[in-house]
């Protein structure tokens, strides 16, 4: 399991290979996320709420630093 920080709000985002994600992560969902961001831009890592205005079908979003469209990943 590969752990990273929300670049906006530091909640810990867990990226699991377990189907259904972590165990960890779903258990304390206020600290954790397994959804998130990564800005191609900026390099960037963002929880799926700290992505702008996110499209719901298309999971696609915008990035809080520098506007460039981010696609949301996990589940
Ligand atoms: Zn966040
Ligand atoms: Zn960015």
């Amino acid at each position: 399991m590969v752990i990273y920080n929300c670049r906006t709000c530091r909640k810990m985002i867990s990226v699991s290979n377990i189907p259904g994600g972590s165990p960890v992560a779903k258990a304390d969902s206020k600290n954790w996320t397994s959804e998130y961001g990564v800005c191609e831009k900026c390099n960037e890592i963002f929880c799926k709420k700290c992505v702008d205005s996110i499209n719901k079908k298309t999971r696609i979003g915008k990035c809080r630093v520098c506007g460039q469209q981010i696609k949301i990943k996990g589940r």
